[in-house]
């Protein structure tokens, strides 16, 4: 649990100040032998595997610049920025 003195820290990917739901993202895979985490939304943790592959964030998930660099990833940045911090709808994926 987070300690009330300190302030929420600000969601890795999108920025926004987070909500009462928060999820620990690895940004280097677990199974890749990854250890750090970030705070996110639990729509951005979504929106960040629903568009790379555990192979891929294995060699870019630590760069969120490079992965602002994938369209759909930084297009889902620009929509989720002016929604409220539990803001939640289901993920698109690759299939259209
Ligand atoms: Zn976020």
């Amino acid at each position: 649990m987070p300690h009330p003195d300190i302030p929420p820290a600000p969601c890795w990917l999108c920025g926004r100040v987070l909500g009462a739901r928060v999820q620990q993202h690895h940004v280097v895979p677990k199974a890749k032998g990854g250890r750090l985490t970030v705070p996110l939304h639990p729509i951005c943790h979504k929106a960040i595997h629903a568009n790379f592959t555990n192979a891929q964030l294995a060699r870019l998930g630590a760069d969120r610049a490079a992965l602002l660099e994938n369209a759909e990833l930084a297009g889902f940045v620009a929509w989720v920025a002016n929604k409220p911090p539990d803001f939640h709808a289901p993920t698109r994926t690759k299939r259209r």
